[in-house]
């Protein structure tokens, strides 16, 4: 084991402790041995889960408390802001540049979530509105759940730990963590920074391992009283199956669609449809993956947007410039190329890319696919687009709606009324009006419908999830 790599232990009630066991992370652009975490064993799940209980029944920190430490986080992360962009490059193999807009974002949910502890409230509850009640008085509060399990995904790593640490606390929850294996070391840094910013010992928690193992420990232990998974819809739906009356939340895939309607700025679509395109190499919950455009303006709209698509600059992700770098793996790349092929067999097209040097996926648009391909009926979560033509709008709307996946869909009109109509007839937890499927502001109410999931986040939101309203009732 190379000396100069860090080795990561478990955090345990503010106590680092590694195991002999350990797990190597990789630079996911060079394939160099970047840090080792400990494996954790069924006893450190346990040993975490009763440390976090423990400070949640003996916690004394008041929600202004939480509010400091947590707006404090957000001071020391811009303090932070450059080695942790750097660290995400190395351990995703994201862009620096989609590294600082995760950064910016991580930001923004703390100082959210800050305020929302702030915020948190109940409401009066009118009992004398019916007869025999006249002398009661009654109102609800919130109060937190307890533990919460948070178990996230590989390709955020900071933003959607802090999507589910910070309203968490906020709330005034414990947290046992368990990030994705293979980007593991941004969570650490983040309870680096939670340490620095005042959170007492217990309050957060990380075991590391495999989901197999560590996550179907956390599963398995009644104790704690909600999980908030980011991940996949095949993990979410055993999450689900194994948490039995203890909620949960649950952020899964998704296979966006995107529609440029006919009276849509052409020029204006394609660049932010480009742009938005590949960004993480196209590892994205809400990652545009169909295009679906108005077949009387298809092939303008493909010229322009290809131009913008053969501009991007693929490659080393510590590199500025870099528009487009690796895959998570060369596994996934492989997945990705083989489904392209796949593609290709049953006569789609390729228009540009189709490549693979490694985990590097060029970035890959389609034509002449149909709905039963897998780059269009399953979550390609790779730099793989397809471009869809339609004739009338409630065809586009069918087309989209046709997905087991819901989580956020684009359309681009200048057509009120189509605009209008979007919104209420596409079966998505979000609808993005002359933008794409990715935009997200961590202030909004986010999260799926159908295999996308169940409940929503944004720091508010997620504060309900996390809190229980306890009826208080006062005989007069
Ligand atoms: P994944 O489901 O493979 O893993 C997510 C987490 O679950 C990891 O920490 C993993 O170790 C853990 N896990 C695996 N098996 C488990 C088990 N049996 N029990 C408990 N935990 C287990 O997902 P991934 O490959 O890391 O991330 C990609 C997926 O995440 C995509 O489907 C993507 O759409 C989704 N995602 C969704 C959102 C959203 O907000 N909706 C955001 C980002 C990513």
């Amino acid at each position: 084991m190379n000396a100069a790599v860090k080795t990561y232990g478990l955090y345990l009630g503010g106590e680092w402790l590694t195991t002999a066991d350990t797990i190597p992370v990789t630079h996911k652009y060079t394939g160099n041995v970047i840090a080792h975490i400990s494996r954790a064993q069924q006893k450190h799940v346990t040993d975490a889960v009763t440390l976090a209980e423990k400070t949640f029944k003996a916690s004394k920190l008041t929600p202004f408390d939480r509010y400091s430490i947590l707006l404090k986080a957000a001071v020391l992360t811009e303090i932070r802001r450059e080695e942790l962009e750097l660290s995400l490059a190395r351990e995703v193999g994201k862009t620096l540049k989609d590294a600082k807009g995760e950064i910016d974002r991580v930001i923004n949910t703390l100082r959210l979530s800050a305020e929302e502890a702030k915020r948190i409230s109940g409401e009066m509850v009118p009992l004398h509105a019916t007869p025999g009640s006249e002398n009661r008085l009654g109102f609800a509060i919130r109060v937190p759940k307890g533990v919460i399990g948070a178990i996230t995904p590989f390709n955020y790593p900071l933003l959607l730990s802090t999507h589910k640490v910070a309203p968490a606390i906020a709330a005034g929850n414990t947290v046992v963590l368990k990030p994705a294996t293979s980007t593991p070391i941004s969570s650490f840094q983040l309870v680096e920074i939670l340490e620095e910013a005042g959170l007492p010992k217990g309050h957060i928690n990380i075991v590391t391992g495999a989901g197999s193992e560590v996550g179907d420990w956390m599963l398995a232990d009644e104790r704690i009283a909600m999980y908030t998974f980011t991940g996949s819809a095949e993990v979410g739906k055993r999450i689900k199956e194994r948490s039995g009356l203890r909620p949960v939340s649950l952020e899964l895939g998704n296979n966006s669609p995107n529609i440029v309607h006919n009276d849509a700025d052409l020029e204006q679509a394609a660049k932010i449809i480009s742009t938005r395109s590949f960004h993480n190499a196209g590892q994205a919950c809400i990652a545009v993956q169909r295009i679906l455009v108005q077949e009387d303006v298809v092939a303008e709209f493909t010229e322009k947007y290809l131009d913008f698509v053969n501009g991007l600059v693929v490659g080393d992700p510590e590199n500025s410039s870099t528009d487009v770098g690796p895959m998570i793996n060369e596994k996934e790349a492989i997945r990705t190329e083989q489904w392209i092929e796949e593609a290709v067999a049953q006569g789609a097209k390729i228009l540009c890319g189709g490549k693979r040097a490694g985990a590097v996926i060029y970035p890959t648009v389609l034509s002449e696919t149909t709905p039963e391909m897998k780059v269009n009926c399953m979550e390609v979560f790779a730099p793989v687009v397809t471009i869809i033509p339609y004739k009338t709008i409630d065809e586009a709307f069918d087309i989209s709606n046709r997905s087991s996946y819901g989580l956020q869909a684009g359309i681009f009109t200048t057509n009120l009324q189509i605009a209008f109509q979007a919104a209420r007839t596409l079966e998505y937890g979000g609808v993005i009006i002359n933008d794409v499927s990715t935009y997200r502001n961590d202030v909004m109410p986010y999260g799926g419908v159908k295999n996308s999931g169940l409940g929503k986040e944004g720091p508010r939101y997620a504060i309900e999830e996390m809190t229980e309203l306890r009826m208080v009732v006062v005989n007069l």
